[in-house]
């Protein structure tokens, strides 16, 4: 956006600015046909600032509700975040319940005017009449810079409160957010020592519970840093969360992170968000350890994980999904007779599957997996989740059995993070 657009001086002084709330419009997330990714992500970046976030909704695109949420919103918070209805179509409605929530009129901005112009007109086209809306702002607004699409955002002051407005599509809301608003709301909150950090480790391999025992006496709820754990989908992570002085607080988080990781010790994988699959890829490149794989019931997600891995075809060379019992026996040469003795979901299979593999590529580990997704096939010996993982490698063969809980997908997921893991215990032994 062009510098033309008239700054206005900042409104606001540093008036320790630290309730924030967050609002997401548009009628296709209260129909829940679209999810809110906003919210969750300005959350973040305005916790990450040290505001506390004292509410979030979501509002369908309708302007007497707006007003409402928004002069709501005013009172509780120091500052409102808002994402979506600044489009040029009728149902838009943002820029005119700001308005009405500041008790201003909404006037036509002649600057935003041409530069909105002067944005169709680099592209060679000619602008919608309708698309003029969006140089419309509350009397008394700034303007937001959008350099990621057409629709300009806007800041303005309702009953004392700063209201931030976002464009709705999430990768433009994601830069306006960095680029103009967070500057802005640091200069508002002025400068403060007070930080708000969160640290995740992420582990694999043990029940939430069994899990939270050994870390129980640290999750109290009074004191810094606070300690919970989140499942999601077999992967179970531990917050650290902390908030205060900033040498304070990274020295809390210092300690808790040393105390849970001794007490956890290879139960933890990663920080911070880091996936199973990048960190196996990763240890295999790093190692250079060719590696093989023989997949049934997870039809190739396996290869599918580890090939989202960038760089990872230098020891990936390739692997076979193997459903039928006939291309068991056809592709990787395991006996039909065993496959007959033993069953199709065995530990002699996933063996068998695991050696043939390494042998066929002459990889440094070849990883068999085989078991029953569900919903139909089990058995009381081999119940639905029940899922045989077999690694070989120049040491021989190793095997676990697994009976995983959840429907056909869940299990399928969880069978890829367990055959992953697998590997990467594999490779801390060879690494230790
Ligand atoms: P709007 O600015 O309301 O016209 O939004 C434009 C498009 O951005 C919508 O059609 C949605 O697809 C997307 N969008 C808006 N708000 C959100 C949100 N909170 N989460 C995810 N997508 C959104
Ligand atoms: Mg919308």
């Amino acid at each position: 956006m062009p510098s033309n657009i008239p700054r206005q001086a900042r409104r606001g002084a540093a008036i320790g600015m630290k309730r924030a709330f967050i609002l997401s419009t548009g009628d296709e997330l209260v129909r829940g046909r679209t999810q809110d990714r906003n919210a969750a992500e300005i959350a973040r970046a305005l916790s990450a600032e040290g505001l506390t976030i004292v509410g979030i909704s979501v509002v369908g695109d309708d302007l007497d509700d707006l007003v409402a949420v928004l002069r709501r919103a005013a009172q509780e918070a120091d500052v409102v975040v808002m994402s979506g209805g600044l489009g040029p179509t009728e149902d838009d409605c943002t820029r005119a319940a700001a308005a009405r929530a500041a008790g201003v009129r909404v006037r036509r901005d002649p600057a935003l005017e041409e530069w909105l112009r002067a944005r169709w007109a680099e592209r060679s086209l000619r602008m919608p009449e309708s698309n003029v809306r969006q140089a419309d702002l509350p009397e008394g607004a700034e303007a937001v810079p959008n350099a990621y699409g057409t629709a300009p955002g806007f800041q303005v002051t309702v009953d004392g409160c700063e209201v931030f407005a976002l464009p709705g599509p999430p990768r433009e809301m994601r830069g306006v957010l960095a680029d103009e608003v967070l500057p802005r709301i640091r200069e508002l909150i002025g400068a403060t020592d007070h930080v708000v950090r969160t640290r995740t480790l992420e582990t694999f391999g043990a029940r939430e519970s069994d899990l939270g025992e050994r870390i129980a006496d640290l999750m109290g709820r009074d004191t810094w840093p606070r300690v919970g754990t989140t499942a999601m989908r077999g992967t179970i992570r531990v917050v650290l969360h902390s908030e205060g002085a900033v040498d304070e607080v990274e020295a809390g988080l210092d300690r808790v992170e040393a105390d849970v990781r001794q007490r956890l010790g290879g139960l933890i994988f990663g920080r911070d968000g880091a996936t199973l699959a990048q960190l196996v890829g990763e240890r295999l490149i790093a190692t250079r350890t060719s590696i093989a794989l023989a997949e049934s019931c997870t039809g190739g997600l396996v290869a599918g994980a580890l090939t989202s891995v960038p760089g990872v075809s230098a020891v990936f060379p390739g692997s076979f999904v193997t459903y039928s019992n006939a291309q068991k026996v056809a592709l990787l040469g395991v006996p039909a007779e065993l496959i007959e003795r033993a069953g199709a979901v065995s530990e002699e299979v996933a063996c068998a599957m695991a050696e043939r593999v390494r042998a066929h590529f002459g990889t440094d580990i070849g990883l068999g997996v085989t078991g029953i997704a569900g919903p139909d096939g089990g058995s009381a010996a081999n119940p639905v989740g029940t899922v045989h993982l077999a690694l070989a490698s120049v040491r021989g063969v190793t095997h676990r059995r697994v009976v995983l809980p959840g429907d056909r997908a869940l299990v399928r997921e969880i069978a890829v993070k367990c055959a992953l893991d697998f590997v990467r215990r594999a490779l801390l032994r060879v690494a230790t």
